[in-house]
């Protein structure tokens, strides 16, 4: 049988619309802030008992209301602020529909005492569901408003009984007011339970937004503060806030944002922000933030619901974009105090987690021989992504570098989507040299070196024919291999003994140990191009890139030979700069009597284009007669630490000369520091 339909009690629909505005005791409070502040006071002070549940009082010394209008200002609809639609795009205050007044009479019994400038007197009038109950009654009292709110939903009865926790009330009400203190240095704020001599939330008028959180959040988080502020005409909005550098972290991250001074929440700026974090700090450990956006308005959309504080705006990616860019280079460019460069070596040697000494227990490569317990001077980073060099160099030339930071994970072999890093500007971009594609094929490389990550070839298209020739032959079909293996290419055997007398030179020349060094790193950073320090065990070295990475291509290319992928470079080599760079390095034992250097230059060009089919061959190299380009946008810093050291890692056979020419120096040992330190 269908249900009779009936118009609701028009008390029951204003309930009902009151309750959606008004959830919480800290929704009230929030709309009573927001008038004061509308009401241009300097100092705000909130009492509450039983979590707001049972009272709310605040008090400000802000303009007044007048007395005419006492009758009304808890009606619906009836507002001071807003008088035309057209206002609504210009209006510079909070509120604007009158409805949060309203609302709050409706559930609770509302008193409102006020003294205009000009009045003789302060009035005092209650209400109940939006209407005033009595003409309002002159009374003393200083200029400014106290409105105070009682038994919050008493009417409501579901909604009580969801709130039955005070402390967690006047948790969220702290947390609130406390926001708005900090968003308003120069205005005074305060939070007490009735009955209480001291305020649990304290600010004063003359504090700046730093001392603000100071005492709001302590000297932890106060002390490891950065301010940003950047402006963006294009996109219309300008930043401004505080944020910890990479110093400070935390469980939870705490994030205050205000959008055209309004507390909000925005998911996706959150999320874009940990994402630049979550280079610089401990994983799952997370900043402090407090952001002020201001948003050209037309771009944002003023007229959110009292309770919507999730908001989006016109260009969000791009503005969020520019966020990003703009928190890491202020975090790159932090100075760095001492203490952090102890914890850059030693993550948690100054916290006493178990995680931390089980980390470095798992390490292989520590604490061997010396029972289970792990002291502080053993431990050992195991984690290269933790925390890196880069987090405390200043950015050279290109502040507002972009983009999510170093590679996030290790694996992740080819640049980061979207990536441009903070760059140097002399630098020259090594990785424009080498284009990162998947393993294509297994390799006969030394010591069984071919896992995942090599310097690798691209999809190899299927070979022309090689040529048959007894020095060179095609790997016998092994019907033992599965079909993964039938599908790569086949390896060409090498038999031509100059390349297998290379070949057994490198490996005689092996260094064993430098070669697990080599293995086992971890990458600290680069110092220059040229050199770059990593660590192993308890050890840091300083190593030569440069000469490590011509041996490690050298390698490749004697035991790769006739077997390579196509490295295809994103800009084609300038064959004839590249002669002439091979010609003016003494080691090409060019003298006067060869003649000028261009012209031989010219002539290798020629030379090289001449033997194009066996450069194929052997080494996989093309000559392409036309040029086109486009540049792959990594930076050689991400190039040297994720493509070369990545490769030396497997790939590199380090000769011992290695140990004596100053190309891998050992700089420091954490055991020998700590006993320089014992002495001082
Ligand atoms: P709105 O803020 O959207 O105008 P409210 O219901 O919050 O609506 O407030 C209604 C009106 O009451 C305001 O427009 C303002 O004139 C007056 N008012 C409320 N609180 C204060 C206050 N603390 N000081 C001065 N005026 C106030
Ligand atoms: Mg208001």
């Amino acid at each position: 049988m269908a249900g009779v339909i009936r118009r609701l009690d028009e008390a029951v629909v204003n309930r009902i619309a009151a309750g959606e505005v008004i959830q919480r005791p800290a929704n009230a409070i929030k709309e009573m802030i927001e008038n004061c502040l509308d009401a241009k006071s300097t100092s705000i002070q909130v009492v509450v008992k039983d979590g707001g549940l049972k009272l709310i009082q605040v008090q400000d010394n802000g303009c007044g209301i007048r007395k005419e209008d006492l009758d009304i200002v808890c009606e619906r609809f009836t507002t001071s602020k807003l008088q035309k639609f057209e206002d609504l795009a210009s209006i510079s205050t909070y509120g604007f529909r009158g409805e949060a007044l309203a609302s709050i009479s409706h559930v609770a019994h509302v008193t409102v005492t006020t003294k205009t400038a000009d009045a003789k007197c302060a009035y005092r009038a209650t209400y109940s569901d939006g209407k005033i109950k009595a003409p309002p009654k002159p009374c003393a009292g200083n200029q400014g408003t106290q409105i105070t709110v009682e038994d919050l939903f008493y009417n409501v009865n579901t909604r009580r009984k969801a709130l039955k926790n005070p402390n967690e009330e006047y948790a969220k009400i702290l947390e609130v007011v406390s926001r708005y203190a900090i968003h308003n240095s120069g205005i005074s704020f305060s939070v007490k339970k009735q009955g209480d001599t001291v305020s649990d939330v304290r600010t004063l008028s003359n504090a700046s937004t730093v001392d603000n959180i100071r005492s709001i959040f302590g000297n932890a988080v106060s002390r490891e503060l950065i301010e940003v502020g950047y402006e963006d005409a294009n996109l219309a909005f300008n930043l401004k806030g505080y944020i910890t550098n990479a110093n400070y972290s935390v469980k939870k991250c705490v994030f205050l944002l205000f959008i055209n001074h309004r507390l909000v929440e925005s998911a996706a700026l959150r999320k874009a922000i940990e994402t630049v974090y979550a280079a610089y700090l401990p994983k799952s450990t997370h900043p402090f933030l407090y952001l002020s956006l201001e948003i050209a308005p037309q771009n944002v959309d003023v007229n959110v619901h009292p309770t919507k504080h999730e908001v989006h705006f016109l260009h969000e990616d791009s503005i969020l974009e520019r966020v990003q860019q703009h928190v890491e280079s202020k975090l790159l460019g932090s100075n760095s105090s001492r203490m952090y460069f102890t914890q850059t070596l030693l993550p948690g040697a100054d916290c006493s987690s178990s995680e931390v000494v089980k980390s470095a227990a798992n390490s292989s490569t520590v604490a061997k021989g010396t029972g289970d317990k792990v002291y502080a001077h053993q431990m050992v980073r195991t984690d290269s992504r933790e925390q890196k060099l880069d987090a405390f160099l200043q950015p050279v030339n290109n502040p507002l570098s972009t983009g999510p930071t170093e590679g996030t994970t290790e694996d992740n072999a080819g640049p980061p989507e979207g990536a441009v890093r903070a760059q140097d500007a002399e630098m020259e971009d090594v990785s424009d040299l080498v284009e990162m594609a998947d393993v294509q094929e297994d390799t006969a490389m030394p010591g069984g070196l071919s896992e995942s990550g090599r310097l690798s070839p691209e999809t190899v298209p299927p070979r022309k024919r090689p040529r048959e020739d007894a020095d060179i032959e095609m790997e016998k079909d092994d019907p033992r291999k599965d079909m993964t293996a039938a599908c790569t290419p086949r390896r060409r055997i090498i038999n031509l003994t100059s390349v297998l007398t290379l070949q057994e030179e490198i490996s005689n020349q092996a260094h064993a140990n430098l070669q697990e060094m080599l293995h086992d790193h971890s990458f600290v950073g680069c110092v220059s191009p040229q050199w770059a320090l990593a660590q192993y065990q308890t050890k840091l070295y300083l190593l030569n890139t440069t000469k490590l990475s011509q041996e490690l291509f050298y390698q490749i290319l004697i035991y790769d030979f006739a077997n390579f992928g196509v490295l295809r470079l994103s800009e084609p080599a300038p064959l004839y700069e590249l002669s002439m760079l091979a010609l003016e390095d003494p080691e090409s034992g060019w003298t006067e009597e060869d003649g000028p250097k261009e012209g031989l230059a010219e002539y290798i060009v020629e030379f090289l284009k001449k033997k194009t089919e066996m450069l194929k061959d052997y080494f996989s190299l093309e000559i392409d007669e036309n040029e086109d380009s486009d540049s792959a946008s990594t930076t050689w810093k991400w190039t040297v630490e994720h493509v070369l050291y990545k490769a030396f890692r497997n790939h590199l056979l380090p000769p011992k000369h290695f140990t004596e020419d100053g190309n891998i120096l050992q700089l420091a040992n954490l055991p020998d520091l700590y006993k320089v330190f014992e002495r001082c």
